[in-house]
Formats: structure tokens, C-alpha cells, sequence
């Protein structure tokens, strides 16, 4: 057996089971060991049976005098273990799992791991784990094993349907047993002995089945290093690789025409902007690519940034990629861009679906499907990606592959500090528009609890009903991404809107069910002030831009993080009119209401991602995929001292030991591992 096998050579697992792992993304016996637990139950504490306390959790060791099924009072199934050690004896139940009375053999020795409670007035183990004792051999790691249910830190995993932590453990111990001296170090023994760190074997070992708490930190310790490491060392390879790349033709900038530009604007830009703007020119005028974030909180004018970047592209006879996340985007952007360059003689193109493009320079707009088609032109200068995923990692990559080396600017209204997004994106370089356009009005915001929403819904017909102004009301995230039950969330909330609540105001619904066209069209009309309200799901609003709109209405606010509902609010106060945001929730948690009414308190979205760091812990705010950062797994966005740390040894090893980093090595293919990873998650 090796590691790169297919999860189904392992002993006892099936087919069966191979495809409820592939739920998991688990493919290979690698992927199985790389599969961690999410936290431990305590069951280390091996106790006396007569010294046994109610309430505790702990493991007793004994032998099974007695198994037997009968029923209690109320008719449920029970089943119960006579348990003996040398201080006396207890019971152990557990209800409705009849086949127990098989399972557990009369005269043998077990571990019984659970809570002690009262049962009646008898002091009980309730539903313990259990595990037999087998005389356990004298090689190191096995006599180590021996128990993984009982008596130790037992590892919790992330469970799916028909796959329980149980399951895993056992198979994972196997894998663990046959293959764990394969586990191979891939980083230099300089960086472990100079970072502490333990060997990888070592931390696999220990992540799954720690000793102690220790241990198990030392594990955790380690992962995240590695995480964190393989993050900015793939960053500072691609910047070395695509600056190798250097540009036959770098652009010029023709002030007196990107004047023409601003001053045909209907605003002039404020101080950030214009600052935004010269870094992002500087770059363009290098003869190397360059690769930008331009970061800005919702509302602060990037597009328009952006489109006088494409204007000097166009200028120098180039074609600019303008790629948003989602098709309503595409058709926003393009819509923007018409108006802001068609006059200056610019082409602008949308490209839904599977029509080609065909203008040699000027704009194409479209989601990130563009990159898929076969690009008759090799006349791409710059591309723009809207809020993507790990900002635009993997279309840099897809362009390269295609012989493409153009500018990249990525976009995005994640509040990510700036020291993290320096030292964690070692590739890219950052600019922030950190202003709000004048005259822009705070969003006047309120948490609305259950008992007021009859009176806020009666505040907003009065509002909306017969004046240009208009509402959103966002329906609850269900998940992540849109499934069928948000979709029908979304549909029955607007049934009840149309019918019950707003009967004489013209409703329109929006999700990522309805057809292309037939959102365009709703989307349109809302623009055009003939619907007065737009029902929407979470995931398709972002970024929509309506002057007109003033409310926010958002549905069972607490399923939120602080960032997204500041995303989503961001969506009103885009014009000098005063605008409103309502939170509705019925959740009264003390510590979630606080949390939503920092919305009350703060416009600032940088301020928001501190307190939900604060309110929820790390990973929450950054956790969502949609935000554009990488999921970590061990590792932590604000731990800024080993974001640090492993940037630093990124650069000394690329500085120093390219040895390291030969074909076939081992970094190297754990770097390609991890690439792999990447994009596909
Ligand atoms: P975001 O940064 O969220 O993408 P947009 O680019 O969509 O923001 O801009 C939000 C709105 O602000 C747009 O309607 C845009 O025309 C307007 N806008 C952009 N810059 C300015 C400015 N300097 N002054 C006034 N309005 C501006
Ligand atoms: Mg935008």
C-alpha cells in the first residue's frame, strides 16, 4: 500500500464507503491522514468505578459481567452493561441500539468512556463510548494505538451521512499503522529546528491521537506552519515566474486623454481614487506584469478606477478582460463601462454564455466563464477580476497557460488588513481607497426584534409607496451557496410580501434559479423605478448598484457575518439621499444581538471584521469563501506573528536553498499538492 492510493485499497473500506468519502474530498489514503479531527473529547481521565462522581466524564476499565436489552417505563428500548473493576461496579446504558447486546462480550475487559449521571437513583455511564482491551504489542507506535475510542483524547471529525467520527478513527488508524512511516518530511531541517517544529509524521500522529494537550498543540503548531508557509511560498514562486515574464510593450500613459476622462465624469474623484489610480498607472508603465489589489469598501468607487485603467489600455491599442462573479454583475459592469467610455470611442462587449467575442481591443465584460473560450486574439493587455475567489490566483494561472502574461487588477471590498493581505499575498501588490465619496450620507441602521416588525414593515410602504425610492429585502441564508431550499425560502417569502404584507406595491424576485433573461428583466425594471421592492437571495445581490434603492431590509440578520451584512448594506447610500438599513432577527442571544448592533454603531467595514474577530473568533469572518480568501484549516488569518514568521522563511528559502526545491523533491510536490488543492476547492 502507498499513500497516493485510492482510499478503497485501504482494509475495510468499500466502495460504498469510497463514494461517501469523495463528500469529503477524500480520494486517497493521503487524503484520509490529511483529514483532521475539529476537536477532542476529553476522556483521559481513567477512574475508579467506586470512586465514580455523577457528572464527570471519564473512562473506567472493567470487565462485562452482564449485557441486556429491556424496556423502561415509557416503552423505549434499553439496554444495559454490568461493569466491574477491583472498586465496585457500575452500569452503563444506552437507549434503542438493541445490537449492543451482540457486540459487547460478557467476560471481557473494556474501556467505557462517557458521562456518569444519575439514571433513577442509580449512579450510571450514560451511552459511553467503548472499546475492548486487546493485549496491545511492544512496538511504539501500535502499543500507542491500542485504545482510539476510549481512555485518551479522542479525535472529533467532521462527520457527513454514513461516514461517523467512529468510522474514520478506526480506518484512519489503520492507514496510520501500515503507512505512517511513509510520511515523508518535505520541509528543510533548518526551518524545523530553527522554528521548533516537529517532524510531519509526527504531527499526522499526533493530530489524529495525541498523547496530550500538548501534543496535540505541538500538531496543531506544525499544520499551521505548514499552511501558512505553502501559502507564501507558491506566492513568491508565481511572482518570480511572472516577472520573469517581461512585457515587450509597456504601456504609456497620455495624461492630457486621461484627463479628458475624469473631466467627463459627473464627480470628481476623491483624494483615494486619484491616489489608486497613479499606483495602478505606475504599474502599467513597467515592462513587467503587474499583479494589484484594489481594495475599497462597498461604495467607495472602484469601478470607475478600474475603467480609467482599461481606458489606457485601449490606448495603447490593447484589450481589457473585465470579469465579475456573476452574470447580473457582467451586465451591471457593462452597463457602467458604456456609459463612462462608449463616448470616448471605446468598444465595450458583453460576453454571456458561449458567444465569442470579437473585438480586437476596447472592453470585453463577462464572468469568469470568458477565460474558458479559445481566444482568437492574443490582444489582451489587462484584465480586471470583480471579487473572485482568492483574487484572481487561478485566472492568472489559466491566461499563462495560454501563453497570456497581461496586467492583472483584482478587486475586492474585503476588509482584509493591510499586513495580512501584504505579507499573506506575497504576489501582489495592494492599493486602498480608504475614502467614501462626499456628501455620502451614513446608513441609518437598526436591529429589528420580532415585535417591531409590523410597525418597520408599515414604515417602509410609507416610505417607498408613490416617491422614487426603493427597498431591497434579502430572504435568510440557508447555506453557503445557493441550494433549492434557499431558492424556496426565497419564493414563499415573496409570495407572502406580494400578497400579505405590501399588496398594493409592485414586487419583483430575484435568485439564482431564474433564468438569465428573465433576471436581466426584473433587474432592469427595479433600475427603472417599476418595481418598488426586490426580494432577493443572499448570494445574488452583491454588487448591484440602483441609486434609487434606500432600504435594506435584511431577513434573520443573525445567519450573517458582520462583513457580509456590510457588504449588503453597502448595497443603499449610494446616492446624497438618506438611507436605511433594517436587521431583522428573532434570535434574542445576548451576544448575537450585540454583534448585529455594532452594525448600528459603525459605517466602517474595517472596524466590523474587528469586532466579529473579536465577537466570533477568527476564521468566521474570513471563513466564507465568497470573501476571496483561501480556507485555512490549522491556521488563522490573525495570527500575524506566524504569517510573519513563514513569510520570512519562504523568502530565505527561495534567497538560499533553490536545492530544496528540485523537481521531484519532496516541498516541491507537496507545493503541487498544494497547488492542486487549491483549485479545486
Ligand atoms: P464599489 O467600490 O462598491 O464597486 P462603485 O464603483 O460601484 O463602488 O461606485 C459606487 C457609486 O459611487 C457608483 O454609483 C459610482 O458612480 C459612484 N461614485 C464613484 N466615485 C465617486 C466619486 N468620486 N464621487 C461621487 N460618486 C462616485
Ligand atoms: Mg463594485
Amino acid at each position: 500500500m502507498n499513500l497516493k492510493d485510492p482510499i478503497s485499497r485501504l482494509p475495510m473500506v468499500g466502495p460504498i464507503y469510497a463514494k461517501r468519502l469523495e463528500k469529503l474530498r477524500i480520494a486517497t489514503i493521503e487524503d484520509l491522514l490529511f483529514h483532521f479531527p475539529f476537536r477532542y473529547d476529553d476522556f483521559s481521565v481513567i477512574s475508579q468505578i467506586g470512586s465514580v462522581q455523577a457528572g464527570e466524564i471519564i473512562t473506567v476499565r472493567g470487565i462485562v459481567e452482564k449485557i441486556s436489552n429491556s424496556y423502561t417505563k415509557t416503552g423505549k428500548k434499553i439496554q444495559k452493561a454490568e461493569i466491574v473493576d477491583s472498586s465496585g461496579k457500575i452500569e452503563a446504558i444506552w437507549f434503542n441500539q438493541p445490537y449492543l447486546s451482540k457486540t459487547i462480550k460478557t467476560g471481557e475487559k473494556y474501556n467505557f468512556s462517557g458521562k456518569a449521571d444519575w439514571f433513577g437513583h442509580l449512579k450510571v455511564l450514560v451511552s459511553p463510548e467503548f472499546e475492548m482491551i486487546k493485549p496491545s504489542p511492544q512496538i511504539f507506535l501500535l502499543s500507542y494505538l491500542a485504545n482510539i475510542h476510549t481512555g485518551r483524547l479522542v479525535p472529533v471529525y467532521n462527520e457527513i451521512y454514513g461516514v461517523s467520527s467512529k468510522w474514520l478513527r478506526s480506518r484512519i488508524k489503520i492507514a496510520l499503522e501500515d503507512l505512517g512511516e511513509k510520511i515523508e518530511e518535505f520541509l528543510p531541517e533548518e526551518i524545523l529546528k530553527k522554528e521548533g517544529l516537529i517532524s510531519e509524521k509526527e504531527a499526522i500522529l499526533q493530530i489524529h491521537f495525541p498523547e496530550n494537550k500538548p501534543t496535540a498543540e505541538k500538531a496543531v503548531n506544525r499544520l499551521a506552519f505548514d499552511e501558512l508557509f505553502l501559502i507564501q511560498l507558491a506566492g513568491l514562486l508565481r511572482k518570480k515566474e511572472w516577472q520573469e515574464k517581461v512585457l515587450r510593450e509597456p504601456f504609456f500613459v497620455d495624461q492630457e486623454k486621461l484627463l479628458q476622462f475624469t473631466g467627463s465624469l459627473p464627480f470628481s474623484l476623491t483624494n483615494a481614487q486619484k491616489r489608486c489610480l497613479r499606483e495602478i498607472l505606475t504599474d502599467l508603465e513597467k515592462p513587467i506584469p503587474a499583479n494589484r489589489l484594489l481594495q475599497g469598501d462597498v461604495g467607495s468607487g472602484k469601478t470607475v478606477v478600474a475603467a480609467a485603467a482599461a481606458y489606457v489600455a485601449f490606448l495603447n491599442g490593447k484589450q481589457t478582460l473585465f470579469m465579475a462573479p456573476t452574470e447580473i454583475l457582467a451586465n451591471q459592469h457593462y452597463a457602467t463601462l458604456k456609459t463612462l467610455l462608449e463616448p470616448l470611442g471605446v468598444p465595450i462587449e458583453l460576453v454571456t454564455g458561449s458567444c465569442k467575442q470579437n473585438i480586437k481591443n476596447g472592453i470585453v465584460v463577462g464572468t469568469h466563464a470568458l477565460l474558458y473560450q479559445d481566444f482568437s486574439s492574443k490582444n489582451v493587455g489587462l484584465v480586471i477580476v470583480d471579487e473572485q475567489h482568492r483574487f484572481g490566483v487561478e485566472q492568472r494561472l489559466m491566461l499563462y497557460q495560454k501563453g497570456l502574461n497581461p496586467h492583472f487588477l483584482t478587486m475586492t471590498a474585503t476588509p482584509i488588513p493591510r499586513t495580512i493581505a501584504l505579507t499573506l499575498f506575497g504576489d501582489l501588490d495592494l492599493s486602498v481607497i480608504d475614502e467614501m465619496p462626499e456628501g455620502r450620507l451614513r446608513v441609518k441602521t437598526w436591529v429589528v426584534p420580532k415585535e417591531k416588525r409590523t410597525k418597520a414593515y408599515g414604515w417602509i410602504k410609507e416610505r417607498i409607496k408613490d416617491t422614487p425610492e426603493q427597498a431591497f429585502i434579502v430572504c435568510p441564508l440557508i447555506e453557503e451557496s445557493e441550494t433549492l431550499s434557499t431558492v424556496r425560502a426565497a419564493t414563499r417569502e415573496f409570495e407572502t410580501l406580494s400578497k400579505v404584507v405590501f399588496p398594493d406595491l409592485r414586487l419583483g424576485l430575484l435568485h439564482g434559479r431564474i433564468k438569465s433573461k428573465e433576471k436581466e428583466k426584473v433587474l432592469s425594471k427595479f433600475k427603472a423605478g417599476e418595481l418598488d421592492i426586490l426580494v432577493a437571495t443572499p448570494v445574488v445581490e452583491v454588487g448591484i448598484d440602483v441609486p434609487n434603492a434606500t432600504i435594506m431590509v435584511i431577513e434573520a440578520a443573525d445567519r450573517f457575518g458582520l462583513a457580509q451584512l456590510h457588504q449588503l448594506r453597502g448595497r443603499v447610500g449610494r446616492s446624497n439621499r438618506q438611507s436605511y438599513c433594517f436587521l431583522f432577527t428573532e434570535n434574542e442571544t445576548p451576544l448575537v444581538v450585540e454583534r448585529l448592533k455594532a452594525l448600528e454603531k459603525t459605517n466602517i467595514g474595517m472596524e466590523l471584521s474587528e469586532i466579529d474577530l473579536k465577537l466570533r473568533g477568527p476564521g468566521e469572518i474570513y471563513g466564507t469563501r465568497q470573501h476571496g480568501l483561501p480556507d485555512l484549516r490549522m491556521a488563522s488569518f490573525s495570527n500575524l506573528d506566524l504569517i510573519q514568521k513563514t513569510r520570512r522563511q519562504a523568502e530565505a528559502l527561495l534567497a538560499t536553498d533553490l536545492s530544496a526545491l528540485t523537481a521531484n523533491s519532496p516541498l516541491k510536490n507537496r507545493l503541487q499538492k498544494y497547488k492542486i488543492e487549491a483549485i479545486n476547492n
